[in-house]
């Protein structure tokens, strides 16, 4: 059978459903689907997914069977709306947009009014009887093509303000200028048609071609625009963030057009069935009355609500849709329930209404804030309308990331001035130095800095510096702009439509209330409220107790996971966050970070530089009562839950200063002269500090380490349970790569517990185990495993030793390598399954093999990442363990990752029989 490219949709029927994504992309899939279920839909086909593949791998070449399909597909449109595409009397016009799977801005967006050209022309003045609508139709199509079709989509990049959509529409507000008038509506006939004469001559120019002046070539450009644009700079950018794999290729939708702009009796609009920033169920949209749908996404006038729980701050006085038209907000409302209930969840919509009819001309899911993700999951489940095991696997774990977002110190806010006011697209706080272009952005967050990114309004080209942002914050646009959407799928802090902000690109400055700000300036943001400071306000962490939609979720991720999770924390308050969000253990405490005050330092200082062990003994022990008292808070905190302690890691020379000054300063408190201490300091030089003087090689070297840990910790065990309280330390040895390396430290160990038990008379447990962060430790984990107690994976330094990447350097080349695909992800944040994971699973199954039942973890930064999380529950880890903010997202995780391990197992079942099957036939 004959390769089919084209589906086509209409009239109640469509040749492809919802399910089939993949070949015509989300929007395509959903036309068609939503043309099945008989909502109201301009007819229309979808060229598949494969055309596009095949155009960009045969040198920008339609498949030859595209253009009869193509024509055949047309006829049936003309057919259902009773015009002709090109056609003098009745033309059909269409629109032309790309849809791959995922949404992706980057993208060619949209042609409209394809087909209307000077021959059409006066077939649709006579039809519409409207020459200002004909003409304004016309003017906006050569506008958009120019735009999308002849430049972005040809590649051609120039500067900012001098594309020549911008040049365009400088043209077009001259022309108001000269007719004294301030909106497009109302410029006249005359005005428009010169205006499109002027438009043409102007593209001619700037871009050396002519405007296609002929439907059927609109329309094989605009198709052409469409697959071309899957390659885009931008498009390819976003893939990159986003992960969307670029064989994926975009369909293109072809589709009759229905009108907005026909008069006060039309309308286009963009609307949620639940609201998409809350989450709560209510309809959610904004319109615009006598406009075509780039209008509300473009943010150039303000759209009206469409009913009373749609109004903020900037439309509250405006008409409602509901008030307007009371009959088509019926049928929209009734349509939206519909929707909803097929889609079992919640959809964002775009319609027009054209002389009181209402068309539907796009539902897809919609995009979501974190609180209305977990929100609309969690009553989706309580109204029955989903079980729980979708509304888990619906949700990122990285939305979660949103509820446990900090938000403005509401003291310090309360006190400060609110220099301007927008609507608040995402929420939560975000505060940094302001800049106004994302190349800006993004050099400057490169070096570090904090950046909210300023903008009029934001389009695909600017994501590489809103990825980077703190915050954005657009003079113009509303809840459904390009900055509004792209926000809240990242979950970003973002204030839209403050129109009040008047910014310069020539001076780099904003002004804001009579005030001037330049670079570099602070703003803070409420993403919340839609409220601009000029200060730096302070951030605070929200109070997830009261979240009965996160509580209940959680309680379900927790009921479903098998993976434990505990935290990465030192300090007693960091550990109360991390058991807060429900860490249930310490994973790993470092126990160097606890010595930066003035006093340890000097201590270890003398340490390092005593020349005999007495001296060096004599030096450590006065870190003692230091470290008894961290330990005692940190196992208090987490009383009944097992606390991991490990043992000094970092080379000595950490400890020591580098600049000239202080060494003479250490000299003189050490009674040393300075060329002593310059002298032992090159001792401690190392080239590879990394590999070098570390880990159990320091507690191997200096044992009197290693004596003055353990007994801190034992002392302050014996403490509590004096106390009656239940500790349960886990001693952990750093970078083992022998089992000698871990006996020789583990009999230090067991001496002083046994020391501490008889001089305090108390008896307590405890547990010896290592970290396996060395390849050679993971092959030898057998061995290793004959003596630990536990093992946990140091999956930093695996990383780094496995690939030989120092895990400081990596930054010089990374990016490249991201960028040219040699490495997917970055190694450190996402752990590399089929290296560093291979050793993982090997250092599983031969600690296991010697110790059945061994309890095994890991506390590398993985512990945090949800893909990697993923791999450790299919490894058959016992815990993870990542830093106290990341424990709710590490739990949510464990969820999906267990629900996700179970339905595999399902779907593999039926292939394992079949294979048997196959075997016996064979046989036979
Ligand atoms: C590791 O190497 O993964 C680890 C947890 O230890 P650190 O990051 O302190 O080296
Ligand atoms: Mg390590």
């Amino acid at each position: 059978m004959a390769m089919m490219y084209v589906y086509k949709f209409g009239n109640g029927k469509a040749d492809g459903d919802g399910t089939m994504g993949t070949l015509l992309g989300g929007k395509g899939a959903n036309l068609a689907e939503m043309s099945g279920l008989g909502v109201p839909v301009p007819p229309g086909f979808t060229i598949s997914t494969e055309a596009c593949t095949h155009y960009s791998s045969h040198g920008r070449k339609y498949p030859k069977l595209l253009q009869s399909q193509i024509d055949k597909a047309m006829s049936h449109v003309e057919k259902i709306m009773g015009r002709k595409f090109g056609s003098r009397t009745k033309p059909l016009l269409v629109s032309v947009r790309s849809g791959a799977r995922k949404s992706m801005p980057g993208m060619m967006d949209t042609v409209l009014n394809i087909g209307l050209t000077e021959e059409t022309l006066p077939g649709l003045i006579d039809e519409s009887g409207d020459e200002r609508f004909a003409y304004d139709s016309y003017r906006r199509l050569i506008m958009m093509y120019a735009d999308v079709v002849m430049e972005k989509a040809a590649g051609i990049e120039r500067p900012e303000g001098q594309g020549i959509r911008e040049q365009l529409e400088r043209i077009l507000e001259e022309k108001k200028q000269e007719r004294g008038v301030t909106e497009d509506t109302a410029l006249s006939a005359q005005d428009l048609q010169e205006l499109t004469q002027t438009f043409k001559v102007r593209i001619l120019k700037t871009l050396g071609k002519k405007f296609p002046d002929d439907a059927a070539k609109q329309l094989s450009g605009g198709v052409g625009a469409v697959f071309s644009s899957w390659n885009g700079r931008r498009a390819v950018e976003y893939r990159r963030i986003e992960k969307i794999p670029d064989d994926w290729g975009t369909a293109c939708n072809v589709q009759a057009m229905v009108f907005g702009n026909l008069g006060d009796d039309c309308s286009t609009g963009v609307a949620f069935t639940r609201n998409p920033a809350t989450g709560a169920n209510i309809f959610y949209g904004e319109y615009l009355v006598n406009a075509q749908g780039e209008d509300v996404v473009a943010g150039i006038r303000t759209p009206s609500p469409i009913n009373n729980d749609s109004k903020n701050q900037a439309n509250r006085r405006m008409k409602t849709l509901e008030a307007r038209y009371p009959a088509v907000y019926k049928q929209l409302n009734n349509i939206r329930l519909r929707l909803e209930k097929h889609y079992k969840d919640m959809q964002d919509i775009e319609f027009t209404i054209e002389r009181g009819k209402l068309w539907m001309l796009q539902t897809r899911v919609g995009k979501r804030t974190g609180p209305a993700a977990v929100r609309m999951a969690v009553e989706m489940v309580d109204s029955r309308s989903i079980d729980r095991t979708t509304a888990l696997l619906r949700i990122r774990p990285e939305q979660l990331d949103e509820l446990l977002h900090p938000t403005l110190d509401p003291v310090e806010e309360k006190t400060a001035r609110v220099i301007a006011r927008g609507l608040p697209a995402g929420p939560g706080g975000a505060s940094g130095e302001i800049v106004l272009t994302a190349d800006r952005a993004a050099e400057l967050a490169q070096a570090g800095k904090h950046i909210i990114l300023v903008r009029n309004e934001t389009s695909p080209e600017d994501v590489h510096g809103m990825h980077v942002a703190e915050g954005i914050l657009t003079a113009k646009g509303g809840m459904t702009s390009h900055a509004a959407l792209v926000a809240r799928g990242w979950g970003k802090c973002c204030i839209v439509g403050c129109a009040s902000l008047d910014i310069n690109l020539e001076s780099n400055s904003v002004t804001a209330g009579g005030v001037v700000y330049h670079e570099g300036d602070w703003f803070t943001l409420n993403g919340t409220k839609g409220n601009v400071y000029d200060k730096n306000i302070g951030l605070v962490t929200p109070n997830l107790d009261k979240d009965k939609h996160y509580k209940k979720l959680m309680k379900w991720a927790d009921q479903t996971r098998r993976l434990k999770v505990r935290a990465n924390a030192e300090t007693p308050e960091d550990a109360a966050i991390a058991r807060r969000f429900g860490a249930e253990g310490i994973g790993l405490c470092r126990t160097e970070h606890m010595f930066f005050d003035p006093e340890r330092i000097r201590a270890m200082r003398e340490l390092i530089l005593a020349k005999e062990d007495e001296t060096r003994r004599h030096a450590v022990m006065k870190l003692l009562p230091y470290q008894r008292k961290d330990f005692e808070g940190l196992l208090k905190v987490m009383e009944g839950l097992p606390v991991t302690i490990r043992l000094l890691d970092p080379p000595l020379h950490e400890f020591m200063p580098h600049g000239g000054d202080q060494v003479a300063e250490i000299a003189r408190e050490m009674g040393m002269t300075e060329a002593e201490v310059r002298s032992r300091l090159s001792q401690l030089h190392e080239f590879n500090p990394m590999l070098g003087h570390r880990g159990c090689r320091l507690g191997v070297t200096y044992p009197m380490v290693t004596e003055m840990q353990a007994r801190a910790i034992f002392q302050a065990t014996a403490s509590l349970v004096k106390k009656g309280k239940k500790v349960l330390p886990e001693i952990m040895i750093p970078l083992v790569s022998t089992q000698q390396e871990f006996l020789h430290q583990e009999a230090i160990i067991r001496s002083v517990a046994k020391t501490v038990q008889k001089e305090t008379g108390v008896r307590f447990k405890y547990l010896v185990g290592t970290m396996i962060e060395l390849p050679r430790a993971a092959i030898r984990a057998g061995s290793i495993a004959e003596h630990a107690e536990f093992l946990s994976f140091g999956t930093n330094d695996l990383t780094q030793t496995t690939l030989g990447f120092s895990r400081d350097d990596i930054g010089s080349f990374l990016p490249e390598y991201l960028q040219k695909k040699i490495y997917q992800n970055d190694p450190f944040q996402s752990i590399d399954e089929l290296g560093v994971g291979e050793l993982v699973q090997m250092g599983v199954e031969r600690g296991r093999s010697t110790q059945p039942g061994l309890k095994i973890g890991i506390c590398g930064e993985h512990g945090g990442d949800p893909d990697s999380v993923d791999f450790f529950h299919r490894t058959g880890l016992d815990y993870v363990s990542c830093s106290p903010f990341r424990v709710p997202i590490a739990r949510f995780a464990a969820a999906q990752a267990a629900i996700r391990s179970e339905q595999s197992a399902l779907t593999t079942k039926p292939k394992r029989i079949a294979k048997k099957k196959q075997v016996r036939k064979i046989k036979r």
